[in-house]
C-alpha cells in the first residue's frame, strides 16, 4: 500500500475542518492536507446546510462595528445591540442543558469565543447581520446573535466558499472523496490515517490528526442504536455524509466519550419535506405564537417557555414522541404575520374557516380540537399585555400544559394549520477532548497527536442554545490547529 508522510492531516470538510487547517498553517505547519469523504459538490458537512449564526460574547456597538465596515452610519445606527456577556453565555448554557455541560469546556468556549470570532475577522470572513425583526426603523436580534458571515452567497455554503479561499490560498490541500477508513496508531499515540478514494486505499504518516468528521446523525443505523425507539425514522437536517464512522473508529481505539449519547438536536420541521438534506427551509419555530396539537388533537408541551432558540432543540423530541411522530401547529390570523418567511415562502398552511373544518383537513376529531381551544382560549390571561419583542408573561391559567408566553387566543379565522415532525441536526454524544482539544483515552490521559473540534465532540445534553455549535466548532478548532502544527513540526 502506498504510504505518504504528512505532517497534520484534517479529516472533514466542514467548518471545523477549515478552520483547524487554517489555525495549524498559521502557526507554521508546513504541509496540512484536509481529507473530505463527500464528492467537490456536496463537500462541507451540516456546515453546508448550516444558517451559521454564532452565538458569542461580546461588547456592544463598538465592537460589532469592526465586523461591519461596509455599512454606512445612518443604516449601523438602526442596529439594536446590547452586549452578551460571559455570564448570560454560561447561564444559558447552563440552564439548557440541566447543568451537565462540563465546566472546563464551557469556560473554553464562553471566554475564548470573542478571541476566536475576531481571529475569523483576521483571517479574512466577511460578516453581515444576522436574523432580526424591524420595529419602528431599529433592528432587533436574538440576544448574543448580532452577526454571521456572508460574503455574497448567503447560508451554509457561503461560510464554506470564504474559508475554501483563504485555505487554498495559504496552501492548503483539500482532497475530496477521500474517505478515512482507520487510524493508524493506539490509545497512546496516533500515527496517522487510511484512506479510501475512487481509486485506491492508501496510509498517510502524520505527526497530528485532528478529527472534525461531524456527528453520526445521517446514520439511520446509529440512530436506532444510540437515540432510541423510532430514532431511524427521524428526517435528517443536514448532510447524508455524517454517518459516524470516524467517531466510531476513534472508540475502537481506545478514545473516550463524552456528552449525552441517547440526546440530540432535534427541531420541529415541516413533515412533508423529504427524509435527509432539508436544510433550513423546513425549519418550523413559529409554534412559540400558537398551539401545537398532536393527531388525537391534544397540546403536549409549553409552546410559550421561552424564546425559539432555548427551546427549538428539544422541541422536535416533543414531536417525536407523539402518535406516528407528527403533530400540527395551529395558528390564527392574529399569528400568521408573526411567523418566519419560511412558512410562507416553502410551505402552504392547511387552511380552514372554522375549527370543526380545519380539524377534518387534518383528521383530527372536531370535537376535541374544538375543546382544546376552547379550553386554551378561555386560560388565557387577557389581562397581561401580548408582546411578540419580549418575553411577555402572558400565559394561560388553570390548564395542562401550561402556555408560559405569549398565550393568545385562537378566535380570528381563516385558521392555519402545519403537520411538523422531528428532524434531527446532530448527536449530541461525541469523543471527550480537553481544554487543549486534545482526544482522551478511557485513561483520561491525551492520545498524543490526536485531536478533535465540531460535531464529533460529545459536549451537549438535553438542549442546546442556539448558534453555538459554529462558535464550539471556531474556539476549539483553533486550538486544535494551533496545537497540532505544535506536534507536526
Ligand atoms: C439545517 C442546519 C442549520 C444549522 N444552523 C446552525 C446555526 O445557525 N448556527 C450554528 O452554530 N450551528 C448550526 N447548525 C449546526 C452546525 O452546522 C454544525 O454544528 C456544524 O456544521 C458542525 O461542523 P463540523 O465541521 O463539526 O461537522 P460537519 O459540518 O458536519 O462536517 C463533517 C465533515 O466530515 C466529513 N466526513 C464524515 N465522515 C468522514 C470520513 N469517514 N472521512 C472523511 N471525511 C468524513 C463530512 O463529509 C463533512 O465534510 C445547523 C445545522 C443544520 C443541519
Amino acid at each position: 500500500m502506498r504510504t505518504e508522510n504528512i505532517p497534520v492531516v484534517v479529516v472533514g470538510g466542514g467548518s471545523a475542518a477549515f478552520e483547524a487547517a487554517v489555525a495549524a498553517k498559521q502557526a507554521g505547519a508546513p504541509q496540512v492536507v484536509m481529507l473530505e469523504k463527500a464528492p467537490e459538490p456536496e463537500f462541507g458537512g451540516n456546515a453546508r446546510f448550516s444558517h451559521t449564526g454564532f452565538r458569542w460574547v461580546f461588547s456592544g456597538p463598538e465592537e460589532i462595528r469592526r465586523f461591519l465596515p461596509d455599512m454606512d452610519d445612518a443604516m449601523f445606527d438602526k442596529l439594536h445591540i446590547p452586549p452578551y456577556t460571559a455570564e448570560q453565555f454560561h447561564g444559558d448554557l447552563q440552564r439548557v442543558t440541566c447543568g451537565r455541560i462540563s465546566k472546563e469546556l464551557s469556560d473554553v468556549l464562553v471566554s475564548q469565543s470573542n478571541a476566536a470570532i475576531h481571529w475569523m475577522r483576521e483571517v479574512g470572513i466577511k460578516w453581515d447581520i444576522d436574523s432580526h425583526v424591524i420595529i419602528d426603523g431599529r433592528y432587533y436580534f436574538e440576544p448574543g446573535m448580532v452577526i454571521h458571515p456572508t460574503g455574497g452567497v448567503g447560508g451554509g455554503l457561503d461560510q464554506l466558499m470564504q474559508w475554501r479561499a483563504i485555505a487554498t490560498k495559504m496552501g492548503i490541500e483539500l482532497r475530496y472523496e477521500s474517505r478515512v477508513a482507520a487510524l493508524l496508531g493506539n490509545d497512546r499515540r496516533i500515527e496517522g490515517v487510511r484512506v479510501s478514494d475512487p481509486n485506491e486505499e492508501y496510509e498517510i504518516r502524520a505527526n497530528s490528526l485532528v478529527l472534525c468528521a461531524g456527528g453520526f446523525q445521517a446514520s439511520a443505523e446509529k440512530r436506532a442504536r444510540y437515540l432510541g425507539a423510532n430514532a431511524d425514522l427521524m428526517k435528517v437536517r443536514g448532510s447524508k455524509h455524517d454517518t459516524g464512522e470516524v467517531l466510531m473508529i476513534a472508540i475502537d481505539l481506545g478514545a473516550k466519550t463524552a456528552g449525552h449519547w441517547q440526546g440530540a438536536h432535534a427541531t420541529p420541521i415541516d413533515a412533508t419535506f423529504p427524509d435527509v438534506e432539508i436544510s433550513n427551509k423546513a425549519n418550523r419555530y413559529g409554534y412559540t405564537y400558537g398551539i401545537t396539537v398532536n393527531s388525537l388533537g391534544q397540546r403536549f408541551f409549553d409552546e410559550g417557555e421561552a424564546r425559539h432558540s432555548y427551546t427549538y432543540a428539544k422541541t422536535g423530541w416533543a414531536v417525536l414522541g407523539q402518535p406516528g411522530a407528527v403533530a400540527y401547529q395551529i395558528y390564527d390570523q392574529k399569528a400568521t404575520p408573526l411567523l418566519n418567511r419560511r412558512y410562507y415562502e416553502f410551505s402552504h398552511p392547511i387552511e380552514a374557516d372554522t375549527i370543526d373544518e380545519l380539524a377534518k383537513k387534518i383528521s383530527i376529531e372536531p370535537a376535541v380540537l374544538n375543546h382544546t381551544i376552547r379550553e386554551f382560549n378561555s386560560a388565557v390571561r387577557k389581562d397581561i399585555p401580548f408582546d411578540a419583542t419580549k418575553l411577555d408573561g402572558r400565559c394561560t391559567e388553570g390548564i395542562t400544559p401550561k402556555k408560559s408566553n405569549w398565550a393568545d387566543t385562537i378566535d380570528k379565522p381563516p385558521y392555519w394549520a402545519y403537520a411538523v415532525t422531528g428532524g434531527i441536526t446532530f448527536a449530541f454524544g461525541g469523543l471527550q477532548i480537553n481544554t487543549q482539544a486534545q482526544v482522551l483515552n478511557t485513561s483520561n490521559n491525551p492520545i498524543r497527536g490526536l485531536f478533535a473540534s465540531g460535531d464529533i465532540v460529545g459536549l451537549f445534553f438535553h438542549n442546546y442554545p442556539s448558534c453555538t455549535g459554529q462558535t464550539r466548532n471556531v474556539v476549539f478548532s483553533r486550538l486544535a490547529g494551533r496545537n497540532a502544527a505544535a506536534q507536526g513540526l
